[in-house]
């Protein structure tokens, strides 16, 4: 076990505090700076807290980075790497769920030491070894039921709700550029729903832990990124500007409510799991590996035994290895070695009109370590500003260009392309009990769990990757 150091004991004065979070998905700092003027709250955590940038892992996808901050490590230790992994023994693509997590959670290690947790709609949390109470959020399979079913009849009382809604219907997101307005209208109710419920409990409740996650920033900010970023090729300022600032000051009242109920005991943070950049084009990876003889297509599908390596529609690139997946084809060993160095020289080699989709392509050793460093793909590519991999992975018809390219996607915003956790940093603040601001922080998501462990005056396990940050 890790204990912290002198100077944290005599820092904390043995305080066991609370700690609240409140999660705001895809938040951005850029965002935050430039409104701040609109943003009360922000403004106040800023001088009274600590306020700065927080850095997600690779790739800084949603499950991914909620699944680092809750453990504190590594996706080669918690073994969720992407939204879609493969399926080793089918090859078949496998959604992330928190089924899937390989590690304890923040939330069980704090009930293990007997404190009570509060946890609204977190994506890939689950039921599991929750002394307190939760409702589970986006990817879980139990998503929105609240549990226990005491909690569940208090919120059908108070808000006649049976099922808690913590994400915009999939309906509503596939008509939004035919119904933009109805969809800022829906992400708005969802917001609102969620700080009652959220406030609600935190209020009637005990917990020494409480967490809530709006989502609302992250699928407004997909869809309507070039209205809000000057750098994105296709910048427009309009009426949707303004609906995302308007949100924007929606978070900030939300957040004073939490500030105005909290007691004196209590940590607030305030944290996304990632930012946003901009997207004008997107690229099947899938292509450029058929075209150098890694894939093959069988009936005008990807053919995923007969193929040497395969994208699953991120950054992703899986090999087929011998002994490894049950029908490999490239040997482990200096095969393997020679097929990954060959598909990074050509990736890299990618050109459109001088424009370079790569930043880069990392070996799966060269960003994660742990137990389950075998579990995730073989090659990660980290995409430049402006590209990311297409939603759909399947082989594009045959171009005469060979540019197997979508330019100006649906989506507008994004993060999680495989993007550079630099380039898309979220934000964090803390502000309550012993936090003296200003002062500007940066951590990594990973840090997270390691300084809540800490602020609560528990263990940090020695496993975990993060470290607490030095107040
Ligand atoms: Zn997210």
């Amino acid at each position: 076990m890790k204990w912290i150091s002198a100077a944290c004991i005599h820092n904390w004065g043995w305080q066991k505090l609370k700690v609240l979070v409140i999660g705001i998905d895809g938040a951005s700092p850029i965002l935050v700076e430039r409104w701040l003027e609109d943003l009360p709250t922000f403004q106040r955590i800023k001088k009274e807290g600590y306020f700065g940038i927080s850095v997600p892992p690779t790739p800084a996808q949603t499950p991914v980075a909620w699944t680092t901050f809750m453990t504190g490590k590594n996706p080669g230790k918690h073994d969720i790497f992407s939204f879609i992994m493969r399926q080793r023994k089918t090859y078949e693509r496998q959604i992330a769920q928190p089924a899937m997590i390989k590690s304890k959670t923040l939330w069980t290690l704090l009930c293990e030491k007997e404190k009570r947790v509060g946890i609204i709609n977190v994506p890939m949390s689950d039921m599991k070894q929750v002394k307190g109470f939760i409702i589970p959020g986006f990817l879980a399979p139990t998503e929105g039921i609240p549990n226990p079913e005491l909690i569940q009849k208090k919120l059908t009382r108070k808000f006649g709700i049976q099922r808690f809604i913590g994400d915009v219907e999939t309906e509503v997101l596939l008509n939004v550029k035919k119904e933009p307005l109805r969809f800022f209208d829906r992400v708005n109710q969802i917001t609102e729903e969620t700080a009652q419920i959220s406030l609600f409990l935190a209020e009637e409740e005990n917990w020494d832990f409480f967490m809530t996650v709006l989502m609302g920033t992250d699928r407004i900010q997909h869809f309507f990124w070039r209205f809000i970023d000057p750098n994105h090729q296709k910048y427009k300022r309009n009426q949707f500007t303004e609906l995302v600032r308007e949100y924007y000051k929606k978070i900030d009242g939300i957040l004073k409510k939490f500030l105005d109920i909290m007691d004196k005991e209590t940590i607030m943070i305030v944290l996304s799991d990632h930012g946003f950049c901009p997207v004008h084009s997107e690229l099947v990876i899938n292509n450029y590996l058929e075209e150098s003889g890694f894939l093959k297509i069988k009936n005008e599908r990807i053919d995923l035994l007969k193929s040497k390596a395969v994208s699953y529609g991120y950054g992703d690139i899986w090999l087929n290895v011998k002994g490894r997946e049950p029908q490999g084809l490239i040997e482990s060993g200096k095969e393997y070695e020679t097929t990954r160095n060959t598909i990074i020289q050509k990736l890299r080699e990618l050109r459109f009109n001088s424009e370079k989709p790569f930043k880069d392509i990392k070996k799966r050793e060269e960003i994660y370590w742990g137990n389950n460093l075998r579990n995730s793909p073989d090659l990660v590519a980290i995409f430049n500003l402006g590209w990311q991999a297409a939603r759909r992975p399947e082989i594009m018809k045959k171009h005469p260009s060979r540019m197997y390219v979508n330019r100006n996607p649906r989506w507008s915003g994004g993060h999680d392309g495989t993007h550079d956790p630099v380039d898309v940093p979220g934000i964090i603040g803390f502000v309550g009990r012993n936090i003296h601001g200003p002062k500007e922080v940066m951590v990594h998501l990973q840090d997270m769990a390691p300084t809540i462990l800490q602020i609560m005056d528990i263990p940090i396990p020695e496993d975990m990757d993060g470290q607490p940050m030095v107040f």
